[in-house]
């Protein structure tokens, strides 16, 4: 353990990681973890701060990584023989390979970018497995891309490769209204299951606000969340089985039509395993019935800490209602201006909720709510009266990140969980580190989940404005952790947040997390680069420190 001083808190120098035997600091207060590499060895730092104020590092020395393929760029000789393959298996039409082309699909809805050499579109399950085996035999990466609206670069080819696009494998191949299941491609738009499925009465939980253009398979991806699954639960919730192909080009099945499967739940396994594990082809997933009765309210507030203080107590309560969505002044001036829902741009914050049920229940809740919210100084409650105002305040919510457009040139989301109770202090904390950095943040999020979404406004054309908010994004990440939450509750981790990883778990629960990767994916095939923290990229806590 080596002690040092407030101003020493960089990435140490190799001497110092060696000279690390030191006693226990005194009252640790966990500060931050990293991953670095030596010439040597592999070691993890943890750093400490102890009550007087010293920076402490604690050093451990941990077994080897598997050495991590880094892909280079193809040649043109290998694109043009790759190409002329993918060409003979899908036609031409199928596999884009142009400048112009590839443009497309250099980015995802976050902020990182990398040109993919040649973009595919499969329209099967075999053709998956027949690119998958050409991808291998010449050693070029696979990066599967649903709708491109991950917030986190899941699906921005770090190492160019192929990127897969399942734009054409977008069916719903089986609806089994009397199991309640349906069966669908990975292409298939989110919303679009539902459209099919409301008219039976029936309808698919997950629903990301993005739902009107992000696909099943994306969200199995991320494992998506959104404002209805506060009370019924994430993607992983309602998926039961997926088809899937494999780096050596195996199509296999996990899981299934039936609740629970024998042997390991690998399904579990690979929602949200952001691509870097398999190339999902198909999914089973469960759908429920409409409920018989819902309302929706606005509750209006003139403060942030009411608003989130109501959240806390109406889950304290033992009322989980169906949906608690909160928007902040800065958002509810974009989102008014773009939906004219009827939201109060003079408020400091409003709560969106709704209850859902059986009639009676419903009833009984929204009062109970309400109640709760004036007990928290609401200005008021407004209730919807009918469906169409349902819609248009739900409109205003789904269309918020668009809604930003009008404010500013170009946002940054964060995407941190925090314990319920601590929302105002991370919210006051979240105002404090945007300001520091001269930024404006709005804040829109799931708030029954802790789930929060800071938007942070900026310009990219403002020389030093991306630096100072990918600061922003890690100090507000860094108080996430600090008060117990996650580095990510719904976006996923992807190239944004692999650094942050280190925060929440320790060198050990990355590798064993690694060796769940390397046994599936042990070159790297499909997504390199993503996830884990990339060895010899140390953090500079200095700047996360300010
Ligand atoms: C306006 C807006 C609102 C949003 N709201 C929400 C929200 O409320 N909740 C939420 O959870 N997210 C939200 N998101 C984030 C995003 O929409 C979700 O993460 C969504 O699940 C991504 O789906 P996609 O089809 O765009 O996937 P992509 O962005 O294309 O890919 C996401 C990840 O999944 C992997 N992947 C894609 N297809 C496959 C496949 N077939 N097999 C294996 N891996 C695959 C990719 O490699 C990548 O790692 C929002 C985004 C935007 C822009």
């Amino acid at each position: 353990m080596k002690r040092l001083g407030r101003d020493d808190l960089y990435c140490p120098l190799r001497e110092e990681r060696r000279a690390s035997h030191l006693a226990e600091p005194r009252t640790p207060v966990h500060l931050w973890r990293g991953v670095s590499d030596g010439n040597i060895f592999i070691q993890a730092c943890t750093w400490f701060l102890s009550q007087e104020g010293y920076i402490y590092m604690s050093i451990t020395e941990l077994p080897p990584l598997t050495t991590s393929v880094l892909y280079e760029r193809i040649s043109s000789t290998k694109k043009a023989e790759v190409v002329r393959e993918l060409s003979a298996l899908l036609g031409a039409r199928f596999v884009l390979h142009t400048p112009y082309d590839l443009m497309l699909y250099e980015y995802d809805a976050s902020i990182d970018r990398s040109t993919p050499d040649i973009v595919v579109l499969p329209a099967s399950t075999e053709d998956v497995a027949a690119i998958v085996k050409i991808a291998a035999r010449y050693h070029v990466p696979v990066v599967p891309r649903g709708a491109g609206t991950g917030l986190s670069g899941g699906a921005v080819p770090v190492y160019g490769g192929i990127v897969m696009v399942f734009t054409r494998m977008n069916r719903i191949l089986e609806i089994d209204y009397t199991n309640k299941r349906a069966v669908v491609q990975p292409g298939l738009v989110n919303l679009h299951l539902s459209n099919a499925l409301n008219p039976q009465g029936f309808y698919y939980v997950p629903d990301p606000s993005s739902q009107r253009s992000c696909t099943i398979g994306g969200n199995v991806g991320e494992n998506a969340g959104g404002p209805h699954t506060l009370i019924y639960g994430v993607t992983t919730n309602h998926v039961l089985g997926l088809e899937i192909v494999t780096p050596e080009g195996k199509i296999v099945q996990v899981g299934g039509w039936i609740q629970d499967t024998p042997g390991y739940d690998l399904t579990g396994l690979l929602i949200g395993s952001e691509g870097t594990l398999c190339i999902v082809t198909k999914i089973i997933v469960r759908i429920v019935p409409l409920s018989e009765a819902v309302k929706t309210m606005v509750a209006v507030f003139d403060t942030m800490d009411d608003a989130s203080n109501t959240v806390s107590d109406i889950i304290a309560t033992g009322i989980i209602p169906a949906a608690i969505e909160m928007m902040d002044q800065v958002i509810l001036q974009a989102v008014e201006a773009d939906t004219h829902a009827g939201y109060p741009v003079d408020a400091a914050a409003v709560l969106l909720m709704e209850t859902e049920g059986l009639r009676e229940s419903v009833e009984e809740q929204t009062d109970k709510i309400v109640a709760i919210c004036n007990q928290h100084h609401a200005r008021y409650v407004r209730i919807a009266k009918d469906e169409a105002e349902r819609q248009l305040l739900w409109a205003g919510r789904k269309n918020a990140f668009g809604a930003v457009g009008r404010i500013s040139p170009e946002f940054y989301v964060q995407d941190g969980v925090v314990p319920r109770t601590r929302l105002p202090y991370v919210l006051r904390r979240v105002s404090e580190i945007c300001e520091s950095y001269g930024l404006r943040v709005g804040n829109v999020f799931h708030a029954g989940d802790g789930n929060l979404h800071p938007l942070i406004l900026f310009n990219s054309l403002v020389p030093g404005e991306v630096e100072r908010v990918r600061k922003a994004g890690h100090e507000i990440l860094a108080v996430c952790a600090e008060v117990g939450g996650s580095i990510t509750g719904e976006h996923g981790v992807g190239i944004e947040k692999q650094e942050e990883m280190a925060l929440i778990f320790s060198p050990v629960d990355l590798r064993i997390m690694q060796q769940v990767r390397d046994a599936w994916n042990p070159d790297q095939l499909f997504n390199p680069g993503k996830l884990f923290p990339i060895p010899g990229r140390c953090a500079d806590i200095k700047q996360l420190r300010g």
